[in-house]
């Protein structure tokens, strides 16, 4: 896992500007929400690459690492091409709300 504050090797997926390592700085999705345990707690925080404007890499849906490279991306459909650093996993990340 890198160090605090370590640039990453690729910049901002969004809006370009460089991604610093953080630790507790990403808020996971909530995996109770919409269900009656999801309304009393909030996603785990978890450590990975934020950028000054808080965009965040996509978590590896295997290992829930936020140590991941965003290395393409598409428009339609609206989508992130992506593999983890801790699991060598590729994957695509969604950028479809709900
Ligand atoms: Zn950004
Ligand atoms: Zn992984």
């Amino acid at each position: 896992m890198p160090a605090i504050g370590t640039r990453a090797a690729h910049t901002c997926y969004e809006c370009r500007e460089p991604m610093v390592w953080t630790t507790g700085g990403i808020r996971l999705p909530d995996p109770l929400a919409g269900t009656s345990k999801g309304m009393t707690g909030g996603g785990e925080r978890a450590d990975g690459y934020r950028c000054q404007n808080a965009h965040t890499n996509p978590p590896c849906p295997v290992c829930q690492s936020c140590d991941t490279d965003v290395w393409g991306t598409s428009s339609n459909p609206p989508q992130l091409n992506a593999s983890c650093n801790a699991c060598q996993n590729q994957f695509v990340h969604s950028l479809l709300e709900g």
